[in-house]
């Protein structure tokens, strides 16, 4: 799905803040104050200055009327509401984008997560690592949906070459500046630790506490595999091809070229050696098919690279990405 953010909110003229907490809520009622209450009672302790911003994701329930009241009780509390359900992914999205912290973290509202588990990720961000996410050693759901998870858990970490247990656990640390530029889509805030790995980020997990859930129910069931799979192929041709389209559609396309050849020269023989009729084999569908198929990947794949060079150009993007810039400044 794709996702429009609205303008991040300028907070230059406040103090900076170190802890941007974010959580996504959709119909999330009666847990929204116990969450809160974990959240403030905690924060203050860590002695850094933080906000919590809350994504109403288009609830149907009392959340946005309790958030209000939370948002008005407590200024650390910021509030973004969508005037629709756009999915946690995008939820999770806009509260990147809208926090000004150094360090990110999200948590899902139904408290399922611990806040507890906060101090533990943010040392680890201090042993110089950019992302911690958090691992469900011990998770809480139901034994079917533990056991997919696990074996998505194991392909997804198989195909991104990113060595991690738990894909799917919001509870994550970022530095910010790892996770500013990421755009997500459909269900892709569980890649993010991907995205930061490729882009030279240091990557790690921890166990974290997780519980059942109390109130309310989950969002999801099984199907939500096959939307994780086909975003891991997205995810994987993006990394590796985004900027050569033409190696992949090129690629097959040249294949299946060489099989129609082969094909050709098949039926070619047949009927020369062992006299047979050309149209009594499928050989001249199959070679037609495929010398068809290959010639239109091909062009498939100079469109594509047509694509990204708009992609590109047009929004002066760059297809590296640079840490930083040492003594640039002075020259201009
Ligand atoms: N969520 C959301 N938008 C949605 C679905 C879920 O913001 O469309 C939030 C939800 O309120 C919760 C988190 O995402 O804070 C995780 O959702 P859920 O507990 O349903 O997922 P599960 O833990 O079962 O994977
Ligand atoms: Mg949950």
């Amino acid at each position: 799905m794709a996702i429009v953010a609205s303008a991040p909110q300028n907070e230059a003229a406040q103090a900076p803040i170190f802890l941007s907490v974010i959580t996504p809520i959709y119909n999330e009622e009666k847990n929204i104050p116990i969450l809160m209450g974990h959240l403030l009672e905690l924060l203050p302790t860590l002695q850094k200055s933080f906000e919590i911003i809350a994504v109403n994701d288009g609830s149907r329930d009392g959340s946005l009327a309790e958030l209000r009241k939370q948002a008005t009780l407590h200024p650390e509390i910021k509030l973004v509401d969508f005037r629709r359900n756009y999915g946690q992914t995008a939820a999770i999205m806009a509260g990147i984008d809208h926090a000004s912290g150094s360090v990110i973290i999200s948590i899902d509202a139904d408290l399922q997560n611990d806040p507890q588990d906060i101090p533990n990720l943010l040392a680890k961000l201090d042993e110089g690592f950019d992302v911690v996410s958090g691992w469900r050693k011990d998770r809480q759901d139901a034994a079917m949906r533990n056991f997919v998870s696990r074996v998505a858990n194991w392909l997804i970490s198989r195909i991104s070459g990113v060595r991690l247990h738990d894909y799917g656990c919001t509870l994550k640390a970022y530095r910010s500046d790892v996770v500013k530029n990421v755009r997500l889509y459909g269900e892709m805030h569980r890649f993010i630790p991907i995205y930061a790995t490729w882009m030279g980020a240091k990557v790690v997990d921890i166990p974290v506490r997780h519980y059942a859930r109390r109130h309310g129910h989950s969002n999801y069931g099984l199907e939500r595999i096959v939307k994780v799979i086909l975003d891991l192929i997205v995810v994987k041709f993006l990394d590796r091809y985004m900027v050569k389209p033409i190696y992949v559609f090129g690629g097959f396309g040249i294949l299946s070229l060489l099989f129609g050849v082969v094909s050709f020269v098949a039926m070619i023989v047949l009927k020369i050696v062992d006299n047979i009729s050309m149209i009594s084999t499928p050989l001249p569908l199959v070679t037609v098919m495929a010398v068809m198929t290959g010639i239109s990947s091909i062009l498939m794949g100079l469109l594509a690279e047509m694509l990204v060079r708009t992609y590109f150009e047009s929004q002066q993007r760059t297809n590296y990405h640079v840490r930083e810039r040492i003594n640039f400044e002075r020259a201009k």
